[in-house]
């Protein structure tokens, strides 16, 4: 069996972005010269997401709509979290749009539906995020 692992870095300029990853991962994945397996990838951070969906910008703008009706930044005072940060929100966002996703590797391609793309949410941006890329098969 062979592995894979790579960390790529992201720097958001704002605060919340989405930013469709799945053109990096198929390059992962042909880096990877793996042919049949499965590729896992997650935020090593605990404010962010990789999460599948469509790449549509209304979409996008519902989801930042959606996340601040559960979840609103402000006020900060609102969350026990907020002493020594302000990024309680972050923390919920993350957890409802989730951790990570696993996607088959067949025949040396990610074999993702017609619609399905692969983002990286970030919900407390404007600092050196690290995310995970593994892939594991042969
Ligand atoms: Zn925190």
């Amino acid at each position: 069996m062979k592995s894979y692992r790579k960390v790529l870095t992201f720097h958001t300029k704002t605060r919340r972005a989405f930013i469709n990853i799945t053109r990096i991962l198929e390059e992962c994945v042909r880096e990877s010269d793996i042919k049949e397996g499965l590729l896992l990838c997650n935020p090593m951070h605990i404010t962010a997401s990789v999460f599948i969906n469509d790449d549509e910008p209304g979409l996008h703008k519902d989801f930042e709509i959606f996340l601040e009706k559960l979840a609103p930044e402000k006020p900060y005072d609102q969350y026990y979290h907020n002493g020594y940060e302000d990024n309680a929100d972050a923390h919920l966002k993350r957890t409802i749009m989730g951790r990570e996703v696993v996607v088959a590797v067949t025949d040396g391609k990610l074999d993702l539906g017609t619609w399905e793309r692969i983002f990286y949410g970030e919900f407390d941006g404007k600092r050196d995020k690290r995310v995970l890329v593994k892939i594991i098969g042969e």
